[in-house]
């Protein structure tokens, strides 16, 4: 089925003690378009400027993704920079220029408004719950990320836009400041009261937590013996679940097990490498050999 992201379309300038690019196609909205696209065809609503060339534009155009809600103007796209401590548990972000993204009013292509899935990526509440208002048909799955910084600075608008979606998608610093509440499974209930019936606590490299108010799932981070660079794993684990649940076409226990396991698999893969290049190189074989290798790191007998 039909799923819709809207997000960050960017520039990156990595380090990590492994190496460093200078610029390479990044934001949230590519990495999980090119995450999802593996599962089912993803359409993107974003900004870029003019330094956005047709050979950023070809990196999506060989896949399932939909560029008719991308938006060029003049000007220089969104452009990231971070750095990354030893043991990459710490990131530093040295620049965020926003660039066209300050301008940002999503607009869906008439193509768009039918869409059966859809993905709220980590931008201003107002313009996610604008998205939302935009779609003609009442969506199967609605799923949205946030961070600190829209929590702290635009909570009244974050809180009206919660209550619309079904699926909240975010880390565990952003769940315990978000409730104010330090023990997950608690802070989960605090949510359930904003309007999601569902939330998925991305964990690093202690993997991830799904919480219903009918079931619990938890599923490891993938034991990788080398991490390159964990930029965009997040979003690369929500293009993986969303992706599974739009390609599932229902939302049950089964596939959201599932989606959680394969939103895991896409994030491993994910950090292998710098920026998007493993993405980019990734097969389905791959994806399916590593969801039957978490299946077998997590199976046991009573
Ligand atoms: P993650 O590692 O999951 O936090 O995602 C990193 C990606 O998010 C990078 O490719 C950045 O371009 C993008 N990004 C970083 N900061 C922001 C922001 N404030 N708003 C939107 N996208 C961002």
């Amino acid at each position: 089925m039909s799923l819709l992201a809207v997000g960050s379309v960017a520039f990156d300038a990595i380090e990590t003690p492994f190496g460093k690019v200078e610029r390479t196609l990044g934001g949230a909205a590519s990495y999980f378009a090119l995450a999802a696209s593996h599962f089912t065809p993803v359409r993107i609503v974003a900004i870029v400027g003019d330094d956005f060339s047709a050979k950023e534009r070809a990196i999506f155009r060989g896949r399932r993704i939909d560029l008719a809600g991308l938006e060029q103007v003049p000007g220089k796209s969104f452009f990231w920079s971070g750095r990354y401590n030893q043991n990459m548990n710490e990131r530093l972000t040295l620049a965020t220029e926003l660039n066209v993204f300050a301008g940002f009013q999503p607009k869906l292509p008439e193509s768009y408004v039918d869409s059966s899935f859809i993905f709220l990526g980590n931008i201003q509440p107002n313009l996610q719950l604008s998205v939302l208002k935009q779609v003609r048909r009442k969506p199967a799955l609605i799923g949205l990320d946030t961070m600190n910084y829209w929590i702290e600075r635009t909570p009244a608008d974050l809180r009206e836009t919660l209550k619309h979606i079904h699926v909240l998608v975010i880390n565990d610093d952003e769940t315990r400041q978000l409730t104010g509440e330090h023990n997950l499974t608690r802070a989960a209930h605090k949510i359930f009261k904003m309007g999601p019936r569902i939330l998925v606590i991305k964990r690093g490299e202690h993997g991830a937590l799904l919480v219903h108010s009918k079931f619990l799932f938890a599923v490891p981070a993938f034991p990788l013996e080398e991490v390159r660079d964990p930029t965009g794993a997040g979003d690369a684990f929500a293009g993986g679940f969303m992706g599974y649940l739009a390609s599932a076409g229902r939302v049950n226990e089964k596939t959201l097990r599932c989606a959680m396991v394969y939103g895991s698999v896409l994030g491993s893969f994910t950090v292998e490498r710098f920026g998007i290049e493993r993405l980019l190189k990734l097969t389905r074989k791959e994806i399916s050999a590593r969801a039957r290798r978490f299946s077998r790191l997590t199976s046991f007998q009573l």
